[in-house]
């Protein structure tokens, strides 16, 4: 061997073998589950997705680890929910995981929320105010109807960057929403003994699903998106609780359990525990039996609350 071909043979050795191979698949990272499972429901066995949160966390908080970056990089595209809902730990991944491919505005950065007008945007954007939802209530995925949107945001995201599989993603995709579409006729005929019921959470990210499913969402634990309660709020909240009959307490399974416990049982309202992604409890292992648990919880809840 000359020592020309042995530099070109150092050469081809330093190229990654995934990045040869026609049948290599779809590397993605989503940042919830939710969207994982999306994905798989879209691109099937096109793609290898990784979550980094496992559900349990905070979605405005989910740790970063050293191996998030990593899997960052080697990554083809990366699928999140938007509306600045990962603010606290995507910017700062994707800035460490040097992937030009997935950086904000390239195509390989599917962000799900781009069908959707979300509800509660601020007049005035203040950060300073800790105000974790700066562009509106980014809480959509519990909405299973935004939940449709997301999904086709994230097939036309997989479409933009593999437009020679857009036939299968687009089949795929439609009988995920078929799918969808029958769940959500029969969640709405079971929420019926919801309507008009009223409930406190401990974050404002139940607005959707109450939106949804016929409920009020009158006020939080919360001060306000990540601004933690005071007693004057809390004594505020006990008082408008009793004087508006609102039945139902949420404690999203990420917040502390006593205040919202100690408030429930004050205001005599029902505290019910529900996990705000999919993977928060071993029940919603996927994103319609995520949907399925919190309706089913809220439903046992208010029965047991009558
Ligand atoms: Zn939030």
């Amino acid at each position: 061997m000359t020592r020309i071909a042995l530099v070109l043979l150092a050469v081809l050795l330093m190229v990654p073998v995934s990045l040869k191979g026609a049948d290599r698949k779809i590397q993605a990272v989503a940042t919830i589950p939710d969207l994982a499972d999306m994905a798989r429901n879209i691109a099937g066995d096109l793609i290898d997705v990784t979550s980094l949160a496992t559900g349990v966390e905070d979605i405005h908080a989910v740790p970063m680890k050293p191996s998030f970056a990593v899997l960052l990089n080697r990554a083809d595209v990366v699928i999140l929910m938007g509306l600045e809902i990962e603010h606290a730990f995507l910017p700062a991944l994707l800035e460490a995981a040097r992937n030009p491919k997935i950086l904000r505005d390239a195509p390989g950065y599917i962000d799900c929320s781009v069908y959707v007008t979300p509800l509660d945007v601020p007049t005035r954007l203040d950060r300073a105010l800790g105000d974790q939802h700066p562009v509106g209530n980014p809480h959509i995925n519990l909405d299973p109807v935004r939940g449709k949107d997301m999904a086709r945001a994230l097939a036309d995201g997989l479409t933009r960057n593999y437009p020679e599989y857009e036939a299968t993603f687009k089949k795929n995709l439609d009988t995920y929403l078929t799918t969808l579409d029958a769940a959500i006729a029969r969640w709405e005929q079971e929420a019926k003994p919801l309507h008009g019921i009223k409930l406190v959470s401990y974050h404002p990210d139940m607005l959707y699903f109450a939106e949804r499913f016929g409920m009020e969402a009158v006020g939080t634990i919360e001060i306000r998106a990540g601004v933690d309660p005071t007693p004057g709020h809390i004594a505020e909240l006990q008082e408008r609780m009793r004087r508006e009959k609102v039945g139902l307490v949420v404690r999203e399974l990420h917040y502390p359990a006593g205040l919202a416990e100690t408030i429930a049982q004050s205001t005599g309202a029902t505290l019910v525990e529900l996990p705000a992604m999919v993977g928060g409890v071993p029940e919603a292992k996927d994103y319609l039996s995520f949907i399925d648990y919190n309706l089913r919880t809220v439903l046992k809840a208010v029965q047991k609350g009558t």
